[in-house]
């Protein structure tokens, strides 16, 4: 297991699911074979095991500390992936007769819009649509008697980023799935935060849903148990069987995070990687970035190139570098460059390398 792992060099730019510490590959690996030296996989135990309980437990408080959340929150992992929560946050924070306040930024963000429409009255109060969402919308105001205001910190597939959170009289829920414990925020100006692992957390398959409790139980709505907060918190995030694995790999990489010095540390890298990253695609001939600079994402570099005829000429060169993942998404194309926490400045710098050796080639 060590010699395969040890031997793997791909440097690993998938916007999703992302990259994961190599140490926490490892232990994963073997917790499916032995897990807690019970002699019996992470994967065939009940949940309802102390080991299994131990890990949700510790999941849970690690995100409170992560967050730097005070009381009155409750962290739960559920199924459905962050598009479950389009749905459940309105099913459970829209009143019947209020109304929410979105801000769409993104594929996301529409996704979320669209679903919310479906439950309730939901206002788009600000939008980037008009200009292909390379911008974030700022300045906008936000009604005071919404039931809450939904944003999307990091536009994953457009690569512009919330760098300021909005002031807001009503509680602000956010969709950080591809930017949290990227770089610090104080959680407790939100209402509800959610993200699926598999960006920057830990595998695909659990979502991470952190709510202040007092917002819960207000809609005047007949509660579906397995769409109901309540329920899941009551049934201490087991409400039915959690995903167990996505659960213990998320858990493993906020340990990771915690152990190295946390989100500061991570954050300090993050930039170093950001400003490698952009300071290439501003002074390489071939290549230009398509967003906002003042919004430009420190987890997903978004970049074309200025002679796109050349495109196979270096998706060749970066391939043979040992980099995978850098195409970018269908609906932008191009190229994007995703930082997710666990990817390694020296990749970067290899990224960059090739973008170099690109220029001195062809431009
Ligand atoms: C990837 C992503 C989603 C969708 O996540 P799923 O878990 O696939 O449902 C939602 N929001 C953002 C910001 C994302 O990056």
């Amino acid at each position: 297991m060590q010699t395969v792992l040890n031997a793997v060099k791909t440097h690993n730019f998938s916007a999703g699911p992302g990259i994961l510490p190599a140490d926490v590959l490892k232990q994963a690996a073997e917790a499916c074979i032995n897990f807690d030296n019970l002699n019996l996989s992470l994967l065939e135990i009940s949940h309802r095991s102390k080991n299994f309980e131990a890990v949700m437990d510790e999941s849970r408080e690690l995100v409170k500390e992560l967050l730097g959340l005070g009381s009155g929150w409750q962290v739960l992992y559920l199924g459905g992936g962050a598009s479950l929560q389009f749905a459940m946050v309105p099913y459970n924070l829209l009143r019947t007769d209020g109304f929410a306040a979105y801000v769409n930024t993104g594929v996301w963000a529409s996704k979320a819009i669209k679903e919310a429409k479906l439950i309730g009255d939901t206002r788009v109060i600000a939008s980037s649509e008009d200009k292909k969402f390379t911008f974030v919308p700022k300045g906008y105001e936000i009604p005071a008697d919404a039931d809450y205001l939904h944003i999307t910190s990091n536009n994953t597939i457009y690569g512009t980023q919330m760098k300021s959170f909005p002031t807001s009289p009503v509680p602000v829920v956010c969709d950080m799935s591809s930017d949290i414990f990227s770089r610090e925020v104080n959680g407790n100006d939100f209402g509800l935060i959610y993200a699926g692992a598999q960006k920057n957390m830990g595998p695909a398959g659990s979502t991470m849903v952190a709510v202040r409790e007092d917002l819960l139980g207000k809609t005047g709505r007949k509660m579906l148990s397995m769409l109901d907060y309540q329920v899941h918190i009551k049934g201490g995030s087991m409400y039915n069987t959690p995903p167990v694995f996505p659960i213990y790999v998320t858990m493993l990489t906020l340990r990771w995070l915690k152990a190295n010095g946390g989100v500061k540390w991570i954050e300090g890298i993050n930039n170093a990687k950001a400003a490698a990253m952009y300071a290439e695609i501003d002074r390489n001939s071939l290549f230009t970035g398509t967003t906002a600079v003042e919004d430009r994402s420190h987890m997903n570099a978004t970049f074309v190139m200025t002679k796109p005829e050349l495109e196979p000429e270096f998706d060749k060169m970066w391939k043979a570098a040992g980099i995978s993942g850098i195409r970018g998404h269908r609906d932008v194309g191009g190229y994007r460059a995703s930082l997710y926490n666990a990817l390694p400045l020296e990749s970067v710098q290899v990224l960059v390398e090739a973008m170099k050796e690109f220029e001195a080639k062809f431009a």
